[in-house]
């Protein structure tokens, strides 16, 4: 479904993302997994035309060439990237946010069943879909950035850290609804360091280290394996 070759991003001398190749299949949840600077949130914007790319790499989505595609078609072809920081709306509601999400062309049908199908995936949100987006909190607002990416009806769905700065128990919810977008059979990459719940989320995992893929494999072998145990899970 997702196919990039030879991935490069640099930031002026600072190569930041060097040579990477991944894929997601359809259906597939798929983390990155890498320590701070290693390359994550630039392989995300590398893919979706935040950042440019270095070099020969390529972008293929369903066969469709979108390498270097202006960065606000990207979502015409069915990605929804949710970077790290959310970028919600906070001066609207909830819903006001998630009318926003339903822009692409592609979306604008079925507005309100598609919207009242993403609310039942984040049951807090259903309660406060009236609320401003700026009184909630950080979690709150986390789960808004993911149903406003969702009501662009994605095919794949790009999550840069969506567990950055939560309390636990709030990670526990959004990974529960996370889940619930999975089994949909939601396509998702996700970036990520809580290695625990992600690898548990996901089906297979990329490791990544100073720019480059130094490792891939099941995400229960991952969840096994010594090297990530050492360097992610703290034993
Ligand atoms: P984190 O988990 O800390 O967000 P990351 O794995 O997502 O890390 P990136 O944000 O992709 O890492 O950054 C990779 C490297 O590129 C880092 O060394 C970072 O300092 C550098 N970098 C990122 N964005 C820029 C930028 N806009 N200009 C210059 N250097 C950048």
């Amino acid at each position: 479904m997702l196919e990039a070759r030879h991935l490069s991003v640099r930031y002026g001398k600072h190569l930041a993302l060097d040579d990477v190749s991944i894929h997601v299949d359809r259906g597939e949840c798929v983390v990155i997994l890498g320590a701070n600077g290693a390359g994550k949130s630039t392989l995300l914007r590398g893919l979706t035309s935040m950042v440019p790319l270095a070099g020969h790499g390529k972008v293929h989505f369903h066969d469709r060439n979108i390498t270097g595609i202006a960065r606000h078609r990207v979502v015409d072809h069915g990605i929804a990237h949710v970077p790290e920081g959310r970028g919600v709306f906070t001066e609207m509601t909830v819903e006001e946010n998630l009318l926003l999400g339903s822009n692409p062309a592609r979306a604008r049908a079925d507005f309100e069943a598609r919207r009242e199908g993403i609310l039942k995936l984040f049951p807090r949100l259903a309660e406060r879909r009236k609320q401003r987006v700026g009184t909630m909190s950080g979690g709150e607002q986390q789960m808004v950035a993911v149903a406003r990416a969702m009501m662009s009806k994605p095919e794949l769905l790009l999550l840069d850290e969506p567990s950055l700065g939560l309390a636990p128990i709030v990670v526990g919810e959004l990974f529960q609804s996370l889940r619930k977008i999975r089994d949909t059979g939601m396509s998702i990459l996700l970036v990520e360091q809580n290695v625990r719940a992600s690898l548990s989320l996901a089906s297979r995992g990329y490791l990544l280290e100073a720019g480059r893929i130094v490792g891939e494999d099941a995400a229960e072998n991952l969840l096994n394996d010594a090297g990530v145990k050492k360097a992610f899970l703290g034993h």
